[in-house]
């Protein structure tokens, strides 16, 4: 068995449309795989699961805290759960805000009110900065993407605006509320230190979390051991995935991780 239990599709800012992921999980040979698209469930619309593979529900649900953005999985979630749903809603609402925000921002400074191309753009997808870039192109504002993030989205640029997530403890709720596991995503990618790694652990047990991802794609063994230390110590189960994108990312192909240690607690066995 080969559970890959991260990866995003096109309902987010993945590549491949939710059946061809699972086509291509199942070639990479992972039985058991979940889409854990950014703040929606969408990509499981309609999706009729091909032979051969096992689909688990998921989400990964951005957050805050202490300031920082924190990603939380959750896994195993009944995909109609009302709280879950209002949650999704809930950041819709905050992508919406923050467009708005970014659209003023460029107006100030002495472009036109691009919001309404920009949110025509996303299509129904998540609203965010490559779209606003794809629109100052397309208005012949900028040369291209680079320029445009270098010029206005960037990071302190003029209309760069922070994303406001709701607190690490909110979404860890809305999955518990669908009948999910929270999973802290990725720890070792939010370049925390140590001490500061541990207090966002204990802080995400306390809050109701359920496991970490020991495994995140291709890693080195360093990370692995730590990682799955930190569950040990926490007493929290383990979960693996690619969090894969798009195909030709060889540190995110799915499927494409060892396992996880011995020590550790699989989170699929909870189930
Ligand atoms: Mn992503
Ligand atoms: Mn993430
Ligand atoms: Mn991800």
């Amino acid at each position: 068995m080969k559970f890959d239990l991260h990866s995003h599709s096109r309902a987010s800012d993945g590549e491949l449309a939710p059946v061809d992921l699972l086509n291509r999980a199942r070639a990479h040979g992972v039985t058991h795989l979940s889409i854990t698209d950014h703040d929606t469930v969408s990509g499981y619309a309609d999706l009729s699961t091909p032979s051969g593979i096992e689909l688990i529900t998921g989400i990964e649900l951005s957050s805050s805290w202490r300031r920082r953005g924190i990603h939380v999985l959750g896994l195993n979630i009944d995909l109609q759960s009302d709280e879950l749903l209002a949650g999704i809603a809930e950041q819709g609402v905050r992508r919406m805000r923050r467009a708005r925000r970014i659209a003023d921002r460029l107006v100030k400074a002495g472009l036109p009110d691009i919001h309404d191309d920009v949110i025509a753009a996303a299509a129904g997808a998540n609203v965010g900065r490559p779209h606003f870039a794809h629109c100052l192109v397309e208005g012949g504002y900028v040369r291209d993407v680079k320029q445009a993030f270098r010029k206005y989205l960037g990071d302190g640029r003029r209309a760069d605006v922070r994303q406001a997530w709701p607190p690490l403890g909110d979404v860890v709720d809305w999955i518990r509320a669908a009948g999910g596991s929270a999973v802290l995503a990725h720890p070792a990618h939010y370049r925390l230190t140590r001490t500061k790694l541990r207090e966002l652990v204990s802080d995400f047990k306390a809050a109701g979390g359920d496991g970490i991802e020991v495994i995140s794609g291709t890693q080195d063994a360093a990370t692995t051991r730590q990682l799955s230390d930190l569950a040990g110590d926490f007493d929290m189960s383990a979960s693996a995935g690619s969090d894969f994108h798009r195909p030709g990312v060889r540190r995110a192909e799915l499927g494409g991780f060892e396992p996880l240690p011995e020590q550790c607690r699989p989170i699929w066995e909870t189930w």
